[in-house]
């Protein structure tokens, strides 16, 4: 199993992290170790001073493929759900000013969590049209529609495809709408996939 997370996909996040819009899907990899299950709280770790959530429809892969097309990359999908892309932003300012790579920022323990998935049989207007709202402490931080994502879901599955096996069981994350920001320690931060509640994380 691989967690495959795609960064800058929606161009409102951009501007608040003042990247620029990329011409190709970025994308990054968690370790297994990263997986933060059954809504099971969050502790921030000691080596952030600024730990982000960033809420994310995930996507669960239900066979194996290789170099997909897009045409057929939406059969590859089956389930969906919401993640928190955990991101300690202190870390990841100073890897992106030195060029270095993001494991540090991203990919540690705990640092993803993902909710309760629904087969993608309850979606039928596909995971390209998907809302999705984060509320920390009962007051909305996020509302996100997959329609604004710069790279839809086929465009992603078919580029990641292309570097890497997917495999069944794999996870992808599609990247966050604006809003993301800092937690603290008592904040209790619940998501909702097209009303559904399927995530909630407390921090610690
Ligand atoms: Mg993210």
């Amino acid at each position: 199993m691989k967690i495959i997370c795609i960064g800058q996909n929606y161009r409102e996040h951009i501007k608040e992290l003042k990247s620029a819009v990329p011409t190709a899907p970025v994308f990054f990899c968690k370790p297994d170790t990263a997986l933060l299950l059954r809504n099971r709280p969050f502790y921030i770790p000691d080596f952030t001073h600024n730990l982000h959530y960033e809420t994310e429809l995930v996507l669960r892969i239900g066979k194996v493929g290789k170099n997909i097309a897009p045409k057929f990359a939406l059969s590859y999908v089956d389930a969906l759900t919401l993640g928190f892309d955990f991101t300690a932003r202190d870390l990841q300012e100073d890897c992106r000013k030195a060029g270095l790579p993001w494991e540090v920022c991203k990919a540690f323990d705990n640092s993803a969590a993902i909710g309760e998935f629904l087969p993608v049989g309850d979606f039928p207007q596909g995971p390209d049209h998907i809302h999705f709202e984060m509320k920390c402490n009962g007051e909305i931080r996020q509302r996100g529609n997959t329609e604004d994502m710069i790279f839809n879901v086929p465009t992603l599955i078919s580029y990641v495809s292309r570097f890497f096996t997917l495999r069944t069981g794999d996870y992808i994350f599609t990247g966050t709408p604006p809003g993301v920001g800092p937690v603290a320690i008592g904040d209790k931060l619940e998501a909702t996939l097209e009303g559904r509640p399927v995530l909630h994380c407390e921090v610690k």
